[in-house]
């Protein structure tokens, strides 16, 4: 059960999953398991439910500056990067109509996941109950637990920021992080369908709209967006594209985020059959796949948790008052 909350991170995500992120450049967490793992598990829901929602698409990165350009020799030298680095392009030489100064170059293997139709398709296909889950009507019996007259053996929460709210999780220090995208619509031919990262990411659906995201904000952790968001997204778009877009929605969300920035999965020290699953931070797309292979491989077939994403690297350092 669960909400169909327009605010959760997952409906404001862009879905976007990129191998290799960040000012340095660097080839996102995990990712060499993270990415086949994550394309097998859509792939199948998608075969299973009808649907397409995980599509690989073109991503071409700017460099922004003589420094970044420094970085990704760096990286093309480097044999690690081999599968996920495309060849570099001179300022000038890319053809498209994005600001092209210090050059671009292409990332393999990232992809695009329709967050928002995967959801409505699963939460159709399981019956899923739509309503606010009141966690003190939660009590255990007979080795499970009874929630309004449901009985269950197990209970896993994955309520993103919402854990703040969770009696037997609140301590946990997930902190959240405010994000904002714009779908916009622009000239129809101005950007073939791709991905585009300049300042910020731009993902062209190839018919004049765009997804384009995303902001942090550590501040304002209001659910709704916000104007400053609004003009934050804009002001970067007008420096990467000269031509006129509208503005067609607005979405807010929170990433549940992690001191060490990795997921938190386990069953909850001190209770019988109560499991988490969060943290998934700004990565859910490639990350949650593995998360949700690993803890059902723990819980079912009681294989070891990787000490890394373990809820227990946490909540036995509140215990021991670390
Ligand atoms: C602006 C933005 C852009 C992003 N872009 C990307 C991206 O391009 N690629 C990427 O991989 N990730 C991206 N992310 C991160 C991604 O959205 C998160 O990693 C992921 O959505 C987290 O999923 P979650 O299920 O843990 O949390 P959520 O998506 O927040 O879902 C939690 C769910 O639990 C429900 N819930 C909580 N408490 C209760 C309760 N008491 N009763 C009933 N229901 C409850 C909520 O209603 C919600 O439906 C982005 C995030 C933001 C905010």
């Amino acid at each position: 059960m669960g909400m169909r909350d327009k605010h959760c991170a997952s409906r404001a995500a862009g879905g976007l999953i990129n191998p290799v992120t960040g000012r340095w450049m660097v080839k996102s967490w995990r990712i060499d398991d993270l990415l086949p793992l994550a394309e097998k598990t859509y792939r199948a829901i998608e075969k299973t439910l009808g649907i397409s929602v995980y599509h690989t698409l073109p991503l071409r990165r700017y460099c922004l500056n003589a420094d970044d350009i420094k970085r990704l020799g760096r990286r093309l030298r480097n044999p690690r990067y081999a599968d996920v680095l495309g060849p570099f392009y001179g300022a000038g030489e890319s053809a498209s109509p994005m600001r092209d100064e210090h050059g671009s170059f292409l990332i393999k293997g990232a992809a695009y996941l329709d967050v928002p139709r995967l959801l409505d398709s699963l939460q159709k296909h399981f019956k899923c109950i739509d309503e606010p889950f009141v966690h003190e009507q939660l009590t255990s019996c007979k080795g499970g637990w009874n929630y309004r007259g449901i009985d269950a053996k197990k209970v896993f929460f994955c309520e993103g920021a919402a854990i703040s709210q969770n009696p037997w999780l609140h301590h946990l220090p997930i902190h959240s992080i405010k994000g904002e995208t714009l779908l916009l619509d622009g000239p129809k031919s101005l950007l073939p369908r791709g991905i585009y990262h300049h300042q910020k990411w731009i993902l062209s659906y190839g018919d004049g709209r765009c997804r384009m995201g995303s902001t942090y904000d550590e501040t304002d952790l209001s659910p709704e967006p916000t104007e400053k968001g609004a003009q934050v997204l804009m002001a970067s778009l007008r420096h990467s594209i000269d031509a006129s877009f509208q503005i067609v929605e607005h979405k807010a969300g929170l990433r549940p985020t992690t001191p060490d920035t990795r997921p938190i999965i386990g069953s909850i020290p001190g209770t019988e059959n109560l499991y988490v699953l969060n943290g998934l931070s700004s990565k859910g797309a490639s990350t949650a796949p593995h998360m949700c292979q690993a803890l059902i491989r723990h819980v079912f077939h009681e294989e070891p948790l990787d000490p890394e994403m373990d809820c227990r690297r946490f909540i036995t350092a509140v215990a021991d008052g670390q």
